[in-house]
């Protein structure tokens, strides 16, 4: 077991990105880095793309539009966001909100399996491909959205991107109903 609390152990985390100079050039233009937000005793970690204009300047994961859907679906299922925790692969905004490139998300991945190993939630929940992907790369979220899938220890959900969803109409019920799936999974892997 490691020292310090696990906000500590984020902490560090979080200052060791700055101090290891991850992806200086999204660093330089961005407002500031965008590490995550929520309650680290969480059994239920979100793992979104990376942070958009709003993100950037607030600081925070999800705060815009698709953070908005975010909070409604979680207050659906009787939660806040104080009672998840939710972070990116890439935790600074890329230009123009273009697609995070293959680079800059190995770059960040071995940070942010970090933050899971200090959190240790019971349930990963990734939101679109790209989160999808970066665990379990073989996997197409078309195929296997709403289905819990268990790797190395590890049990994630992976559900479409809300910000995908927002505008289409299908896409958008869909990943309401996997998101209403959240708790009935969670109280089977507390039963273990
Ligand atoms: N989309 C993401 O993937 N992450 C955010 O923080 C906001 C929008």
């Amino acid at each position: 077991m490691s020292k310090g609390s696990k906000k500590d152990r984020l902490d560090q985390i979080k200052a060791e990105i700055i101090k290891d100079n991850i992806c200086p050039d999204l660093a330089k233009q961005a407002t500031q880095l965008v590490f995550g937000d929520g309650n680290p005793d969480s059994d239920l970690v979100f793992i979104g793309e990376a942070p958009g204009k709003n993100e950037d300047l607030q600081g925070l994961p999800f705060v815009g539009a698709a953070g908005k859907f975010l909070n409604e679906m979680l207050a659906m299922i009787g939660l806040e966001r104080k009672d998840v925790y939710i972070t990116n692969i890439v935790k600074y905004r890329p230009p123009a909100n273009r697609d995070p490139r293959p680079a800059e998300k190995d770059e960040f991945l071995p940070y942010l399996k970090r933050q899971l190993e200090v959190i240790k939630p019971k349930l990963v929940i990734t939101l679109g491909r790209h989160s999808l992907n970066c665990f379990l790369p073989e996997l197409s979220i078309s195929q296997v959205h709403g289905q819990p899938k268990r790797y190395s220890g590890q049990v994630y959900l992976p559900l479409f991107h809300p910000a995908a969803a927002l505008y289409n109409g299908a896409m958008r019920q869909t990943l309401i109903d996997d998101f209403a799936k959240i708790p009935a999974i969670l109280k089977q892997l507390k039963k273990k």
